[in-house]
């Protein structure tokens, strides 16, 4: 490639650095080709973008779409430490040199550091004649000064066997590990604030997720569904689609309220609620079961409590935001984008049958002696029988997404 000493200088490349990849070790491979899926799933609505990857970073060529747009889907894939907008050059010193003076002459920056990386070693400077090169060159051409503390402008060149990458500044990404090397849980979400952290927080983490949602129709409305999923699709373009089942749980939840004391009435429905999130995850291939429980936060999420209802599950139950207190929570969900729409006033199905009273210390003799009083396993099928599968995509869908399921 040669640019013309008149033309503006175009970045017209994304230069992405991988996350959390030391302590991954021999999965390194799937991580790095899991990342390149999920970024082409990301930007599959940017059509002229292509790519091209090495064993420790991934090049976006741009071909015209925009920088920015592109450069803010990016920000939500996790798996990537931080990226840079970047030129190529060929990997020849007088290309480099020439070029971060064209850099250094566009920015009015009046204090400037060079930061050379050789990936290829075999290039006939080391890293530090490199700066002193392409140094010289400014200083002569402007009257920029060096500062290696806090210089104004950062350049940092990164020399690769054919070609040559120069960049100026580096965008934060949201670290974590990419969706889906991690296998994939059953998210328990419900309309309030804490699940849909606590899916956030799962997939950050490389978990590929399905949602599970019990509602309790006539006394949930069609409203307080359309609101869960809302919370669904926003979450959801973190991994490009979600799978949420929609649980019929009336029948369930008036037979709990029918032969059970008022004051276990959550706890026991609490326990169904696992049941149902177990069998269903079986089902799906999901390794465990996450959900938005905080300590102490209601009655049934005392440790007694936790433990009573826990019990009649194997599966593992990750609570992301178990140890965080509600106002992390909060300012999380904020951040997110799903508070305001967590805060909507409609009904749950656990705030329509709240007992006046509910124990905060179960006993789980007790407890199963109540669950006796009915026959729970046959409303048990009928509830997964009854389930309606819905998929959340908020973004256009392409082939390698499929790998996910
Ligand atoms: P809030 O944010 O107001 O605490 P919440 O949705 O967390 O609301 P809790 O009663 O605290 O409600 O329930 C604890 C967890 O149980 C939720 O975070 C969610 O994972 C799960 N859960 C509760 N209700 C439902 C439901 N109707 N469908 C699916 N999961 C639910
Ligand atoms: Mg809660």
């Amino acid at each position: 490639m040669t640019i013309e000493p008149n033309e503006p200088i175009v970045y017209n490349h994304i230069l992405v650095r991988f996350g959390e990849l030391s302590t991954k070790g021999k999965n390194k491979k799937d991580f790095i080709k899991r990342l390149y899926t999920n970024v082409k799933n990301a930007l599959s609505p940017y059509q002229k973008l292509t790519y091209e990857r090495t064993h420790d970073r991934m090049y976006i060529l741009l071909n015209g779409e925009d920088g920015e747009a592109v450069a803010n889907v990016l920000k939500n894939v996790f798996g990537i430490s931080s990226f840079s907008l970047a030129i190529r050059v060929p990997s020849q010193i007088e290309d480099i040199v020439a070029m971060g003076k064209r850099v250094a002459m566009e920015d009015d920056a009046q204090t400037f550091k060079i930061d050379t990386r050789r990936s290829d070693k075999r290039f006939p400077m080391i890293s530090d004649e490199v700066n002193r090169a392409v140094a010289g060159a400014i200083l002569k051409a402007t009257s920029m000064k060096v500062d290696v503390k806090h210089p104004q402008l950062r350049l940092q060149i990164e020399i690769h066997e054919t070609d040559t990458y120069l960049m100026k500044g580096r965008i934060a990404g949201s670290g974590g590990y990419p969706v889906g090397v991690g296998g994939k849980a059953m998210v328990m979400l419900s309309g309030g604030i804490d699940s849909p952290v606590a899916a956030y927080l799962t997939m950050k983490r490389g978990v590929a997720i399905e949602c599970v949602h019990y509602a309790s129709p006539p006394y949930t409305s069609a409203r307080a569904q359309e609101k869960v999923l809302e919370l669904a699709r926003m979450v959801s373009g973190y991994q490009g689609h979600i799978r949420i089942h929609i649980v019929p749980f009336t029948d369930l939840q008036l037979a709990i309220y029918e032969h059970c004391d008022e004051s276990y009435a959550i706890t026991i429905m609490r326990r169904m609620m696992y049941r149902i999130a177990e069998r269903l995850a079986k089902q799906q291939g999901a390794l465990a079961i996450v959900n938005g429980e905080s300590i102490g936060q209601v009655a049934s999420q005392t440790l007694e409590s936790m433990a009573v209802i826990n019990s009649v599950i194997q599966m593992p139950v990750i609570r992301p935001v178990a140890a965080m207190d509600k106002l992390e929570i909060i300012t999380l969900a904020k951040k997110l984008g799903t508070y305001e729409t967590s805060i909507l006033p409609f009904e749950d199905c656990c705030t329509i049958f709240t007992p006046k009273n509910p124990v905060t210390k179960p006993a789980i003799d007790k407890a199963e002696k109540m669950e006796q009083r009915f026959d729970y396993e046959s409303l048990l099928d009928q509830c997964l029988q009854g389930i309606t599968t819905m998929e959340i995509d908020p973004i256009a869908k392409t082939e390698e997404d499929e790998e996910y399921f």
